[in-house]
């Protein structure tokens, strides 16, 4: 059973011993993203959604609780390289071409110098920048080094990508732009995805479910299915639907308004 799911989350816990105290990050969060399920962690700033992606991707270890990565324990995954993952700083070598900061990841691991051109090629089309291969971090724009940085976390074809705020010090416009191009490579890849956020509305495009947390100590308040037919593209984000989710994630972060509606 276990191993039909990306990632299985029991009973974690987290918590940071400081000098002031104890910070419980995380308390009791149960969650399980299926194998090529897009699913977002939204919350207030704090509410533990960067120590949660952390744990996953075994950057550091649970308090309480367990945590399974297709089926087996988050350091096993990670030396297997089963995710990629991507922040908000896309974090590109300077000194190397686009082509090769994408090549990094196949280079450390061993691929030979064919086998890296060809999926250099491959992830550059897939992301849309085939004709920007060899240039220089420096001289793109904030979304094309966003999305240089996309390509290198799926070098390695991994069955679960884990983003945290990959578009966050976008434009809107760019933000939307690339939102679309990330849900078209998650369809394309069949990647999972665990996707950070603080936006609603990119939540509420992207997921396939949007996982609210709130914070001290950080849990998980509201599971909220999106449940879209059909493709994301501009028509759902003008559509009916659309808005009645966007109210709905609205709703269990803020709490319904029903004090304000008693004002009245
Ligand atoms: P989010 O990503 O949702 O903004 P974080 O996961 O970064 O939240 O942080 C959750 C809580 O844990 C915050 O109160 C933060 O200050 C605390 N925290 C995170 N990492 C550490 C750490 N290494 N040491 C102490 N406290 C930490
Ligand atoms: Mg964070």
């Amino acid at each position: 059973m276990t191993a039909e799911l990306a990632v299985q989350a029991t009973a974690v816990g987290k918590t940071f011993p400081t000098k002031a105290g104890d910070v419980v990050a995380l308390t009791g969060v149960d969650l399980e993203v299926k194998v090529g399920e897009f699913v977002s962690l939204i919350g207030p700033s704090g509410c533990g959604k960067s120590t949660l992606l952390r744990l996953i991707a075994d950057l550091d270890t649970a308090s309480t609780g367990s945590l399974e990565i297709f089926g087996k324990s988050a350091q096993q995954a990670r030396i297997d390289q089963d995710y990629g993952i991507a922040f908000q700083q896309a974090g590109l070598l300077p000194w190397r071409s686009v082509g090769a900061n994408i090549a990094l990841p196949l280079e450390l691991h061993g691929f030979s110098a064919a086998d890296r051109k060809a999926r250099v090629a491959e992830l550059a089309e897939l992301v849309g920048l085939t004709e920007f291969i060899d240039r220089y971090p420096d001289q793109l724009s904030g979304g094309m080094q966003q999305r240089v940085a996309i390509a290198r976390a799926l070098a390695e074809r991994p069955r679960l990508l884990l983003m945290d705020e990959p578009f966050g010090a976008l434009d809107e416009m760019t933000r939307e732009y690339l939102q679309t191009e990330l849900a078209r490579i998650a369809a394309e890849t069949k990647a999972a995805v665990v996707f950070v956020t603080h936006s609603i509305p990119e939540a509420v495009f992207l997921s396939d479910r949007v996982i609210v947390m709130s914070p001290r100590p950080g849990r998980i308040t509201d599971v909220i299915p999106m449940s879209f037919k059909g493709k994301r593209g501009d028509a759902l984000r003008e559509s009916p639907a659309y808005f009645v989710k966007v109210t709905a994630v609205r709703e269990a972060l803020h709490g319904t308004p029903v004090e304000r509606a008693n004002e009245r």
